[in-house]
């Protein structure tokens, strides 16, 4: 299913993205924001001395995790855009003041209905491609100690896929980046 529809054009969320998000209007104060060099980037900023407002625009930090039985790893198909059915690792943006082993934990139970307990870090990515943000991916690994597998409202379905089977269609860079680096680290044996 094509994400190009009224609510949401992802080639149209990627040039705003590029553009400061289309951003024109101070949050703070209502001014028009003016484009101004700073620090060696182009900035949006609000030309009012009092207000003072920068729109510093950061990459926003998403949690998840990679869980393995049987030489199988778990993968999430998509039900929301971007990329609407293709499949990727569970995982989701931070909430405000949440750690980020916190929103793995939300995020694996929000989509597959599991629970988890994370056994450590696996890897930090940065991704570019998805045109709502560019992302920090922070993933861990991951082991079931509870719950039923079920996809939740962000998914359309949740299973194991034999790393030797994985699907073509993964939503995003960085999740394919993982799957290789899981199976150079871990299955270079097999
Ligand atoms: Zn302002």
């Amino acid at each position: 299913m094509p994400d190009s529809d009224k609510t949401f054009d992802a080639g149209k969320l990627m040039a705003l993205k590029d553009s400061h998000s289309g951003y024109r209007i101070c949050p703070r104060c209502g001014k028009s924001l003016e484009a101004r060099e700073i620090d060696g980037h182009r900035r949006m900023i609000c030309p009012d001395n009092e207000c003072g407002f920068v729109f510093y625009q950061n990459p926003i930090p998403a949690a998840g995790a990679i869980i393995v039985e049987n030489d199988s790893v778990l993968l999430v198909k998509r039900s929301h855009p971007p990329r609407i059915g293709d499949w990727c690792l569970p995982a989701g943006f931070m909430e405000w003041k949440e750690h980020p082993t916190q929103t793995a934990v939300r995020e694996l139970k929000e989509e597959t209905g599991l629970d988890v307990k994370l056994r450590g870090l696996f890897e930090v990515y940065s991704g570019d491609d998805d045109p709502r943000a560019n992302a920090v991916l922070i993933l861990y690994l991951a082991e079931i100690v509870g719950g039923e597998m079920a996809p939740g409202d962000d998914a359309q379905e949740v299973r194991f896929f034999p790393f030797t089977e994985l699907p073509d269609d993964i939503a995003f860079v960085a999740h394919v980046q993982a799957l290789a680096d899981y199976t150079e680290r871990f299955r270079s044996e097999t």
